[in-house]
C-alpha cells in the first residue's frame, strides 16, 4: 500500500491516539496535550516518551506501558533512523510495519505517536550535528559501528527538542546506548530524566528484538544459547573464575555454537563502559555481547556485580 493510503486508513480507524507525521503537527499536538491534559499529581502534566524504530514487540511495550503508567501524557516515536546504521544491508532489511505497530499500540491508549519520514527528520541541505561522547563511544558498539552513536545522538536529540519530555524510557538491552543518552542530555542541558528499563526475554531466554524476525527457524532455535551462556558465565564468576577466565570461556562457548560468530564480548564497568580486567575494586560489572547469526546481529548483556 502507498504511504498516503496507509495514512488515510490509519486516520479513519478508531484510534484513541493521534498519529503525527510532520514536525508542525507534532509540536501543535504536544502543545495542545500539555494545555488540555489534567495533571494527576503536581501542577503541570508530565510527559513520558519512548523512542523506537518500530517492528514493535513486548520489549518496546514494556517501556511504553511504564511511560503510560508514570505520566499524564505518553508519547512514542516510530522511526527507522537511517544515519545510525553503518551497514546498508542492515538498514535495508530492518523490519518495518507501521500499521501492525499501531494496532499493537491500541490497548496502551498512548496520547500520541510520531511517525516521521527520513525527509521530515533530515530535511535536505540541513547540517547534521556532531557529538563527542568521548570514551563512551570508543568501546563496543561505538568501536564496532562507526558513526552509530552519533546517529543515535542526532535523532534522539532532535526528538527530545521537539517533544520536550519530562521522562524518556530506554531498554537495558542496549546498555551502552543508555549511557550515551545520559551524556547527550547532559551536553544539551535538557531537563529530562532517563529511565532505564529491564530486558524483556522470550521464555527460552532470547532477548526480544525486532531483528529476531529475520532469523531462520534453525537459527531461532540456536539463538537462546547466547543468554544460556551468559547465565552460566555468571555462575562461573560466582564460583571464583577470574574476569579473564569468564571472558575466555564465553568466547569459546559462543564459538562452539554452529553458525555463531562472536563480534565482541566485553566485561565492562557498568557506568564508564570501559573494560574491567579484575573483580577487585569493581562494584558494577556488565558483560556485553554481540553475536552474528546467519547475517543477523544479536545484542545482549548480563550483570555480574
Ligand atoms: P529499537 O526499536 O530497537 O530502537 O528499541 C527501542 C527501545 O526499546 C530501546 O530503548 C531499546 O533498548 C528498547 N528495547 C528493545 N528491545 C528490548 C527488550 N527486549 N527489552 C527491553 N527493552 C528493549
Amino acid at each position: 500500500m502507498k504511504q498516503a493510503a496507509i495514512r488515510q486508513e490509519i486516520s479513519e480507524s478508531n484510534l484513541y491516539m493521534k498519529v503525527c507525521y510532520t514536525k508542525t503537527e507534532l509540536t501543535q499536538e504536544i502543545a495542545r496535550l500539555r494545555r488540555e491534559t489534567p495533571a494527576l499529581e503536581g501542577a503541570t502534566p508530565t510527559l513520558g516518551f519512548v523512542p523506537t524504530m518500530g517492528a514493535l514487540h513486548q520489549g518496546h511495550l514494556s517501556l511504553l506501558w511504564r511511560a503510560r503508567r508514570e505520566n499524564d501524557i505518553a508519547v512514542a516515536s516510530i522511526f527507522v533512523n537511517p544515519i545510525q546504521f553503518n551497514n546498508p544491508n542492515d538498514l535495508k532489511t530492518y523490519p518495518r510495519n507501521l500499521e501492525a505497530d499501531l494496532k499493537l499500540l491500541e490497548p496502551l491508549e498512548l496520547d500520541l505517536v510520531f511517525a516521521p519520514t527520513a525527509e521530515v527528520m533530515y530535511p535536505a541541505g540541513a547540517p547534521i550535528e556532531h557529538y563527542d561522547f568521548g570514551a563512551l563511544e570508543q568501546v563496543m558498539e561505538g568501536k564496532n559501528r562507526p558513526g552509530h552513536f552519533n546517529g543515535v545522538g542526532v535523532v534522539v536529540g532532535r526528538l527530545f527538542k521537539l517533544i520536550n519530555p519530562d521522562k524518556a524510557y530506554f531498554g537495558e538491552k542496549d546498555y551502552q546506548q543508555i549511557a550515551v543518552i545520559q551524556e547527550l542530555v547532559r551536553q544539551l542541558q535538557l531537563p529530562i530524566q532517563i529511565v532505564p528499563c529491564p530486558i524483556v526475554r522470550e521464555d527460552d531466554g532470547l532477548a526480544l528484538s525486532s531483528r529476531n524476525l529475520l532469523l531462520s527457524d534453525e537459527n531461532r532455535a540456536l539463538a537462546p544459547n547466547i543468554y544460556r551462556i551468559l547465565k552460566e558465565s555468571v555462575a562461573l564468576a560466582q564460583g571464583g573464575a577470574t574476569v579473564l577466565e569468564v571472558k575466555t570461556w564465553v568466547e569459546a562457548e559462543i564459538g562452539a555454537v554452529p553458525g555463531m560468530a562472536l563480534e565482541y564480548f566485553e566485561m565492562a564497568d557498568g557506568v564508564s563502559l570501559q573494560p574491567v580486567a579484575r573483580w577487585e575494586g569493581a562494584t558494577h560489572v556488565v558483560g556485553c555481547i554481540v553475536v552474528q547469526l546467519g547475517g543477523v546481529r544479536l545484542i545482549d548483556n548480563i550483570r555480574y556485580r
